[in-house]
């Protein structure tokens, strides 16, 4: 018989597989027992159920935060960070089956799963440290018997909302330095993949944070809309960060106002990922894959609209035409394995449209083009050649295995086309010409440019977008700003004389 989980389970798999929401310090079902299936995307297999919390549990969650806030902010920033740095080590050490379980929930392959498990507990780390450097200042004073002084706090209850695609390193990278400002959370993972979020929420338990400091709300996605609701008008919820499609983050924005709330959006792309003629054409090559096909290009970051310059288009179509096909699709827990299940069906039809759209309008299949036969939400790696402005990839993100190829002629054109989305979150280009580097480094309307290089994300380093790619940074030490207010102190009266 197959199960929802196949691989061999590490001892600590039991412990972290959770069935309930982590609310004021306790496990909880919902009062009358509504909950929702976790399904296995790669077997369509019922990996357990989960409480489908609704307003009322979303605002005991807010409550019981409101009653952890000033203790957990009047601790010393070294010993938050103590307790944080404690939740890195526990995350380390239980690495292996956390990305068994993001690898069971989410699909990706267990080698991803488990950079993602490193890689959110490196923002922990990070944030850690952080924490005890959140630095006031003092201004040259405008009065002699004054002196200005900036304190820094923090900003009070927040609220996460994070998506299915990173299901662990995306709550990291906003619950660590809100933490570590002295905030504290509650969270509603995607409804998707709530399992990571409660066995980050199990180790949080261990590591030491309070009752009330963490909090995890489990939702259906049919009770979305009525926790993010709460979340959003609450007013003693001080702030939202948020990670997921444009369309919703633009609700929660909306819905942000009434309270006039501190807001962190992280929202789509559409990545450009430009080769030029001046590139190293293997590492153009290499590259691209690794963008377009991590995750099975279920990123906000991904490659979306690969554009060639003409004099090396057709050598780097053949080269990387030939790589797309070598891929191994699978399901994560097989060996070898580069490419998972997509989601959900509703992803399976996205890229399915995205293709006959194209093609209808004149694209070339290279490869792909269909479903894979490892299982309904498999998608065969696909290229397309040819593509156009007119065509759906052009505008939207595919989040999805398929890569289009676009010919461009000069650098002004390609700048032009970059630019021409209303998104504005990752970018990437491919050239030795070190005049062009700049120039074009500078011109792409982007929060991230990647030079030679496609993979931006890391702790050290301030990740986000412009225009309706959202709001805020997160990682680096600019990361931890959106979770503070600045307070001004004037003292006044001071005696300037003995
Ligand atoms: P994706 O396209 O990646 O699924 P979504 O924006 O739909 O992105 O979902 C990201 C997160 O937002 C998930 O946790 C989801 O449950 C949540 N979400 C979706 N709709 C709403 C809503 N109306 N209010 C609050 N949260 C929502």
């Amino acid at each position: 018989m197959t199960t929802a989980v196949t691989k061999a389970q590490p001892a600590d798999y039991e412990t972290l597989l959770r069935s309930q929401s982590y609310i004021d310090g306790a496990w909880v079902t919902h009062p009358d027992g509504k909950n929702f299936a976790v399904i296995n995307p790669a077997n369509g297999l019922v990996i357990t159920h989960v409480p489908d919390m609704g307003a009322a549990e979303a605002f005991q969650a807010i409550e019981s935060a409101v009653r952890a806030f000033p203790g957990w902010r009047q601790m010393l920033a070294r010993d938050r960070g103590r307790i944080l740095r404690r939740w890195n080590d526990l995350i380390v050490a239980h690495a292996d089956s956390l990305a068994m379980l993001l690898s069971t929930e989410q699909g990706k392959p267990f080698a991803e799963a488990r950079g993602e498990v490193l890689s959110g507990a490196a923002s922990v780390e990070w944030f850690a440290e952080e924490g005890q450097r959140i630095y006031g200042d003092t201004i040259p004073t405008h009065k002699a018997d004054a002196r200005v002084i900036v304190t820094k706090e923090p900003v009070g209850v927040v609220a996460a909302i994070t998506p299915w695609n990173f299901p662990s390193s995306m709550i990291t990278r906003k619950v660590a330095p809100a933490l570590a400002a002295g905030c504290t959370v509650v969270l509603k993972p995607a409804e998707d993949t709530p399992l990571s979020a409660l066995a980050l929420a199990v180790l949080a338990e261990e590591a030491g944070i309070p009752a009330g400091v963490f909090n995890v709300v489990t939702a259906s996605l049919a009770s979305a809309p009525a926790v993010g609701e709460v979340l959003t008008t609450h007013p003693q919820v001080r702030k939202v960060s948020f990670t997921g499609s444009t369309e919703v983050g633009k609700i929660l924005m909306r819905q942000s106002a009434s309270t006039v709330k501190r807001l962190s959006l992280e929202l789509g792309g559409n990545a450009p990922f430009i080769i030029f003629n001046s590139a190293d054409l293997e590492r153009a090559v290499e590259g691209a894959i690794g963008s377009k096909f991590r995750n099975a290009g279920q990123t906000c970051i991904c490659a979306n609209r690969i554009y060639v310059q003409d004099g090396i288009y057709d050598e780097f179509a053949r080269l990387f035409t030939e790589r797309v096909k070598a891929l191994k699709v699978g399901a994560g827990d097989q060996p070898g394995v580069q490419v998972g299940p997509l989601i959900n069906q509703p992803a399976i039809d996205k890229v399915m449209q995205h293709i006959v759209d194209a093609q209808a309008q004149g694209a070339r299949l290279l490869c792909g083009g269909a479903g894979h036969e490892a299982g309904s939400l498999f998608f065969q790696p696909t290229v397309l050649a040819d593509m156009t402005p007119a065509m759906r990839i052009s505008r939207e993100e595919t989040f999805g295995p398929v890569a289009g190829l676009f010919r461009f002629h000069d650098e002004a054109e390609v700048i032009r086309l970059a630019n021409d989305t209303a998104y504005g979150l990752a970018s990437y280009f491919y050239s030795r010409d070190l005049g062009q580097v700049f120039r074009v480094a500078e011109a792409l309307e982007y929060g991230m440019v990647g030079i030679n290089e496609p993979l931006l994300a890391t702790a050290s380093a301030p990740f986000g977008g412009v225009k309706e790619s959202g709001i805020g940074r997160e990682g680096s030490h600019y990361g931890i700003d959106d979770f503070i207010n600045i307070k001004y102190l004037l003292v006044g009266g001071l005696s300037v004389t003995p």
